[in-house]
């Protein structure tokens, strides 16, 4: 008995909750309303409950056949206006809906009522207040005010015309009417002002989102489109060619010179100069391209649609653009400019690859000093080959499979040792004995130079003081990268390293090629600067290859120029090497340095060198690179003088 009552309940619930969600649904109605629609639709909803009420209360009350009739007659023109306005509502007809018209069809309807089912005393009065209170949430307090005001005189004249005059009655139910405007159109008021809040809320948010999308995507200094934008157009532009079969071609652009810019100017006037790249650049574009800022002073360029052969000639354009001088603060400054090419889907099939390709190019247009360059699988890292390589490489650091050999300096006239140059080996286990060349253009690439460098400078001293220790006092080069000069702690670690082996910084020379000086003079001007103030020796490296300017050479403090072997090596035979030499060593000399020669093989050679008015000799004539015991046996053979 329990058990069927149980289940008789819950048959219950079930119908009443799908009862109450059905009448929850007819509420809300289709989402697609607009507001003043679903009030009308809301309202309507009000008025079919309004008319069945009307329907039994007329059933029951007591009046004429006529009266009855012409009573029904007026429900049934309600009835035939709430369909017409539901035809309305379905057709979202909005027009005629809102505003006066349903109020004033509702006041009529009420009018013609009222008087059929026995006036205002009727208590069918009450059917006025679902009117005004309509018309409070549809129009406002003036003029729902302006309705209630007209029902109270109708009331009133009605009253008189029948005779009486204002009594209680009358009284409590006009001024309900006016107390039903005042509360509904409060709430029509709050209504709207928060809605307008919302509104303007909305707004705020939308343009705040906005600003922050801009923050997110574009460049603050320049207002170019950041790296972030740069990949997802470059990932649009690689999407977009697999239709249509063209490449997608990537320029990333860096500054030559810029920090000088940024060193003599300030940082206001580096950044004016930044501002000027961005209209320069799309000045020698197309309308579809796409100029970014990367950082600092590098710089991106997309082609969407571009081969090599268009790449190449958009690079010149730009290099054009960069090499007209910059108006800054009523000066003209000069900078330049390297870039390098990626292109897909030859050199990368996503974003990241590219712009990693790009940059590996733009390096290598630095360092040959080209101005641009196109990737070359080649010149790249990230080969799987140079990949292993550099993953042993960063090993045998920490193994200490890295050696030194030694190339002793002579001094031409008196045949003294009057240094030592630090080359780097790798031992390695399986491959033998990998030569510099292999290893270090890899470790520059990939910034691992500087943890070779820091192992190179501290095996240099840390020999310089075991010969210190053995009464030898000799100074050592050692070949730092363009990489190491561009690093600003360079010169803290050189000190941290002097003092750890207690070596005096004049006994140190750094040895730097004239290619990484001149990637960025101003830049590795810096470091140099640093190095020089604490004593330590600089020495150009391999001069005559690369494209000092003299009047860079001439800012520079340095102390020795090393002429490249390749002028050497065929010096006694070839005229035009002798020229070069002659011009490099009476140039050096005239700025106060002193001058070297690499690659002496023979004494031939030497000689000529010697007359020349060189100061110092260094190769294999002399002495080939050497472990450091082997270099102290042949010094000790020699008393320090080397030479034959
Ligand atoms: P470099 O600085 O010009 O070094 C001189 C190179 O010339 C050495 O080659 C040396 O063995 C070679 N050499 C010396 N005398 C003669 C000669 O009479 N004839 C010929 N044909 N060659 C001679 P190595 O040791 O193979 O070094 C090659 C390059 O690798 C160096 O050129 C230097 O640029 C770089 N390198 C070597 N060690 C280091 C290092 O510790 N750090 C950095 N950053 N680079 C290094
Ligand atoms: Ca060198
Ligand atoms: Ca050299």
């Amino acid at each position: 008995m329990a058990g069927r009552c149980l289940c008789a309940s819950a048959v219950f619930w079930v119908k009443l909750s799908s009862v109450r969600e059905k009448l929850g649904a007819l509420w809300v109605g289709p989402s697609d309303l607009t507001r003043p629609i679903m009030l009308e639709r809301r309202l309507l909803l009000g008025r079919w409950v309004g008319i069945g009420v009307f329907a039994i209360a007329l059933g029951l009350h007591p009046l004429g056949a006529n009266t009855m009739v012409a009573a029904y007659g007026v429900l049934a023109l309600a009835f035939i206006y709430s369909l017409t306005l539901l035809r309305l509502i379905k057709r979202r007809h909005s027009g005629v809906l809102v505003g006066f018209v349903p109020t004033l069809v509702d006041g009529l309807l009420c009018a013609l009522m009222l008087p059929l089912v026995g006036g205002f005393d009727s208590p069918y009065y009450a059917v006025l207040y679902a009117v005004v209170v309509s018309a409070g949430m549809r129009l406002g307090f003036a003029r729902g005010l302006l309705l209630a005001a007209a029902i109270a005189a109708v009331d009133l004249l009605w009253r008189i015309g029948g005779g009486s005059g204002v009594d209680a009655a009358f009284t409590v139910r006009s001024g309900v009417l006016f107390m039903t405007v005042l509360l509904t159109s409060y709430l029509h008021d709050e209504a709207l002002k928060s809605e307008a809040a919302l509104a303007e809320r909305l707004h705020h948010s939308e343009v705040l989102n906005s600003a922050l999308e801009h923050q997110a995507l574009y460049d603050l200094l320049t207002d170019l489109p950041n790296r972030t934008m740069l990949h997802l157009r470059i990932e649009e532009a690689i999407t977009a060619r697999r239709s249509e079969h063209t490449s997608v071609a990537l320029l990333v652009i860096d500054l030559d010179r810029f920090k000088e810019v940024n060193d003599t100017f300030g940082h206001q006037y580096g950044d004016l100069l930044l501002q000027q790249i961005g209209p320069r650049f799309s000045d020698a574009l197309e309308p579809g391209d796409t100029v970014a800022r990367l950082g600092g002073d590098e710089f991106a360029v997309l082609l969407p649609a571009a081969d090599a052969v268009r790449a190449e000639q958009v690079a010149r354009k730009l290099l054009r653009t960069i090499d007209r001088s910059f108006s800054i603060a009523d000066n003209w400054v000069d900078v330049g400019g390297s870039i390098g090419i990626a292109l897909s889907p030859e050199h990368g099939a996503d974003s990241d690859v590219l712009l990693r390709r790009a940059d590996v190019a733009m390096y290598v247009a630095k360092q040959s000093g080209s101005g641009f360059a196109i990737y070359l699988p080649e010149q790249d890292q990230h080969s799987p080959d140079r990949l292993a390589l550099i993953g042993e490489l960063r090993r045998a650091i920490q193994n200490d499979e890295l050696t030194l050999v030694y190339q002793p300096k002579v001094d031409l006239e008196t045949r003294q040792c009057v240094g030592v140059e630090a080359l780097v080996r790798w031992q390695h286990p399986q491959r033998g004995v990998i030569p510099p060349d292999r290893f270090i253009p890899l470790a520059e690439q990939t910034g691992l130079i500087k943890n070779v460098s820091r192992w190179v400078l501290n095996a240099a001293l840390r020999q310089c003081r075991e010969w210190r220790a053995d009464g030898i006092e000799i100074p050592i080069a050692v070949n730092l990268s363009m990489r190491d000069l561009h690093d600003s702690d360079l010169p803290e670690i050189v000190v941290g390293l002097l003092k750890r082996w207690g070596v005096p910084p004049s006994q140190l020379m750094v040895e730097i090629t004239e290619n990484g000086l001149m990637a960025d003079p101003a830049r590795a001007l810096h470091s140099i600067a640093a190095l020089r103030l604490m004593g330590i020796r600089i020495a150009i490296d391999d001069f005559g290859t690369g494209y000092s300017s003299l009047a860079y050479l001439k800012r520079l403090p340095v102390d020795e120029l090393k002429i490249d072997r390749s002028f050497v090596r065929e010096l006694a035979s070839d005229e035009h090497d002798l020229a070069i030499v002659r011009a490099a060593i009476s140039l050096g000399h005239d700025l106060g340095l002193r001058i070297v020669a690499e690659g002496i093989e023979d004494a031939e050679t030497w000689d000529r060198l010697r007359r020349l008015g060189c100061d110092v000799a260094q190769g294999y004539f002399i002495g080939r690179p050497m472990p450091a015991s082997a270099l102290v046996a042949s010094l000790d053979r020699s008393q320090g003088v080397l030479a034959a």
